[in-house]
């Protein structure tokens, strides 16, 4: 392999990269306290998505009637305090893995994940 082949094949390879785009975030769609019913003829669908966790999108569904509306989003690795703190007072994964990744690193899992350990006092 001389250098002009090598040359060559580099630029192919920069192309290649500069073609690929960035990997959308996983989104996962927590359910909704509000139960699923069928929707009236104004209505429709948003999705608030309220932790942004970089590869990792946490939202939810909501039924609006407001033409202009278009659903919340949380800033780029940002969350929104409000609905976090209401998914994380249920969230399941507390209970089965001991830890909550959607909370983690915000002020609503704790300084210390101690309100994520204190499930007992969270459910009464
Ligand atoms: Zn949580």
């Amino acid at each position: 392999m001389n250098r002009r082949h090598l040359e060559g094949r580099i630029s192919r390879l920069e192309a290649l990269g500069a073609k690929r785009k960035t990997a959308e975030p996983l989104l996962m769609l927590i359910e909704s306290a509000e139960p699923e019913r069928e929707l009236l003829p104004d209505e429709r669908v948003v999705i608030d998505r309220f932790r942004d966790a970089g590869n990792m999108v946490w939202a939810r569904r909501r039924i609006t009637s407001d033409p202009t509306e278009v659903g919340q989003h949380s800033e780029p690795g940002g969350f929104l305090v409000d609905l976090l703190t209401q998914f994380h007072v249920q969230c399941p994964w507390r209970k089965i893995t001991g830890a909550c990744r959607m909370c983690q690193g915000t002020p609503v899992a704790g300084s210390n994940s101690e309100s994520c350990k204190s499930e007992q006092e969270v459910e009464q």
